[in-house]
C-alpha cells in the first residue's frame, strides 16, 4: 500500500507540469499577448504571401524543453512568415477568411473552462449559447425556429449533415440509389459531391444544370430535366442551389428554383456558405429571397462573420430527417436526461464531443453588436465595385457584373492570352504584397479576386491596381 502510495506521489510531482502556478501563467501569458500584438500591429507591413517553405526541422520536439519565446520565434519565423497569411487585408484570393480578435478570447474562455458542448446535460449554457446563435441565423434566413441547425467546423461538414438529412428524409438506400436524381450546378463547391460520396450516394445520378452568362442556374433547364427523368422513371429527391458560388460569387435564382423544387417533391438545399451573410446587405437581401423556402442551408461565420477558421452552420426545417442518421442512444449515456427545449448538438452532428466554438461568434456579438458586420460586408460589396473601375481605367478586362464579392478579370492580349496573365500572377505572387487566384471561366485563363477579408481597405485595394499595372507594363516591356 505505502509503495502504492509512494508511486502516485512521484508521479504526481511530474504531472504537475501541467498545471502552471498563477505566476507562470501570467508569464506565459504576457508573452503571447505580446507576440498577438507584434503580430497585428506589424500586418500593414507583413505582406500576404510568401512562397518559402518551413524548416521541418525546427518543428521537431523531444524531451528537451523551450522556453515560450523560442517557441513563438519559432512560430514567427516558420509559421506566420510563410505561405499565404489569411489574416492579411491584401488576401484576396479563394475565400478569404478573417481572424478577428475578440473570436480568439471567447476561444481562450471556451478552452480554459472546458465546457462540454456536446449535450445540455453537461452545459446547459454553452448548448444555450449555440441555440442563441442558431435562432439568430434561423430569423435571418427566415427559416421557422422549429427547425434544428449546428454549428459545425466548417461548410464541409454543414453540407454533409444537410445532405444526409435530404437521403434519410427520402429513403435513398439500397436499389433506390441508382434510380435516384441530384440536380445541381458546375460550379457548385466540391464538398457537396464529397458529402454526397461519403454517404454512400457515389452511385446517384447526377444532373449538371445549365447556367446563365453570369453563372446562375437556368430554372427551365431543371424543369426540363427533371420532367425527362420522371418520364424515365427514375426518382428525383434533391436540389442543390448555391447562394454565391466559390469561383464567381454567383446567386442562383434561389425563388424561382425553390417552387420548382416544391412542386416536384425535391428537397431543396442552399449551400451558403460563402454568401449567406450578405444577407444582412439591405441592397442584396433581394437576391436572397426565396431562401427561407429551403429545407437545409449551410452557411460560414468563418467566412461572411470574418471569424477565425473553424465555424459553419446548418440549418435544417425537418427534425426528424436530421435525427434518422444522428441521434443515439447508448447505455454509457443514461445519465444525459433528455432537454425537450434545446435540441442537444450531439444530436444534430457526427459529433459528440465538439470544441465550445459558439464562444468565438457569440463573445465578438455581445461586444461589438452586428453593426460592424454588416457595415463590413457593405464595405466588401463598394470595394468590389471600386476595384473594378479602377481595373478598367487601366486597361484591364473584366468578367460579367458579380453578384457579391467575387469577381474576375484578365489582361486582354491577343498573343498568347493565357501566357500572359499566367506570368501577371506569377509576378503578383513573385511581389507578395497581395495575393489573388486564378480559375477557369468558359476555357479562359482568369485572375479572381474575392473580397471578403475585413482587414481588406481602400487602401489595400488601390495598392493591388499599382501593383497589377506595374507589373503588367514590366511583363509587356521584356516582350
Ligand atoms: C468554403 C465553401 C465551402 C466549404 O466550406 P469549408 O468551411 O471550407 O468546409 C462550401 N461551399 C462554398 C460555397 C464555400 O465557399
Amino acid at each position: 500500500m505505502d509503495d502504492l502510495k509512494t508511486r502516485i506521489l512521484a508521479l504526481q510531482k511530474i504531472s504537475a507540469g501541467l498545471e502552471p502556478s498563477s505566476d507562470q501563467r501570467d508569464t506565459y501569458f504576457q508573452k503571447v499577448n505580446d507576440y498577438s500584438n507584434s503580430f497585428l500591429n506589424g500586418l500593414s507591413t507583413f505582406g500576404t504571401y510568401s512562397p518559402e517553405k518551413p524548416r521541418r526541422e525546427a518543428f521537431a520536439f523531444g524531451e528537451k524543453l523551450k522556453p515560450m519565446e523560442e517557441i513563438l520565434k519559432i512560430f514567427a519565423e516558420e509559421v506566420a512568415a510563410k505561405g499565404i497569411k489569411p489574416a492579411s487585408g491584401g488576401y484576396m484570393g479563394y475565400i478569404p477568411g478573417g481572424g478577428i480578435y475578440a473570436s480568439a478570447l471567447g476561444d481562450y474562455l471556451a478552452d480554459i473552462t472546458n465546457e462540454y458542448a456536446g449535450m445540455s446535460f453537461a452545459s446547459p449554457g454553452a448548448v444555450a449559447i449555440e441555440h442563441e446563435l442558431l435562432n439568430w441565423m434561423k430569423s435571418l434566413f427566415g427559416f421557422p425556429e422549429s427547425a434544428v441547425g449546428n454549428l459545425t467546423s466548417g461548410g464541409s461538414i454543414a453540407n454533409l449533415i444537410a445532405l444526409t438529412s435530404a437521403r434519410d428524409k427520402h429513403k435513398i438506400k439500397g436499389a433506390r440509389i441508382e434510380k435516384s436524381v441530384v440536380y445541381l450546378s458546375p460550379q457548385l463547391h466540391h464538398c457537396n459531391l464529397k458529402a454526397l460520396r461519403i454517404i454512400g450516394l457515389e452511385d446517384v445520378i447526377i444532373r449538371e444544370l445549365e447556367l446563365d452568362e453570369g453563372s446562375r442556374i437556368v430554372a427551365d433547364d431543371l424543369e426540363q430535366k427533371l420532367e425527362a427523368d420522371k418520364a424515365a422513371g427514375l426518382n428525383p429527391f434533391l436540389l442543390i442551389a448555391s447562394a454565391g458560388t466559390t469561383d464567381t460569387g454567383a446567386m442562383d435564382p434561389l425563388n424561382e428554383l425553390a417552387d420548382i423544387a416544391q412542386t416536384n417533391n425535391l428537397w431543396y438545399h442552399v449551400d451558403a456558405a460563402y454568401g449567406g451573410f450578405f444577407i444582412l446587405s439591405e441592397e442584396r437581401k433581394h437576391l436572397f429571397k426565396g431562401i427561407e423556402k429551403a429545407d437545409s442551408l449551410a452557411v460560414d461565420p468563418h467566412k461572411g462573420l470574418f471569424l477565425p477558421f473553424g465555424l459553419g452552420a446548418v440549418l435544417v426545417k425537418d427534425r426528424e430527417a436530421v435525427f434518422h442518421s444522428h441521434h443515439h442512444s447508448a447505455n454509457y449515456m443514461q445519465d444525459a436526461v433528455k432537454n425537450v427545449d434545446l435540441v442537444d448538438p450531439a444530436d444534430v452532428s457526427p459529433e459528440l464531443t465538439k470544441h465550445f466554438r459558439a464562444m468565438r461568434l457569440w463573445l465578438p456579438l455581445q461586444l461589438h453588436g452586428t453593426k460592424p458586420f454588416v457595415a463590413c460586408l457593405e464595405e466588401k460589396l463598394l470595394l468590389t465595385t471600386y476595384f473594378r473601375k479602377r481595373l478598367k481605367e487601366k486597361g484591364f478586362a473584366l468578367g460579367p457584373e458579380p453578384d457579391l464579392s467575387v469577381s474576375y478579370f484578365w489582361w486582354p492580349f491577343s498573343e498568347n492570352e493565357t501566357d500572359f496573365n499566367k506570368k501577371l500572377l506569377e509576378e503578383i505572387h513573385k511581389d507578395g504584397t497581395v495575393f489573388f487566384s486564378s480559375t477557369n471561366i468558359n476555357g479562359r485563363f482568369v485572375i479572381r479576386m474575392a473580397l471578403l477579408a475585413f482587414r481588406t481597405k481602400i487602401g489595400q485595394v488601390d495598392k493591388a491596381v499599382e501593383l497589377l499595372d506595374e507589373a503588367r507594363i514590366r511583363l509587356l516591356g521584356r516582350l
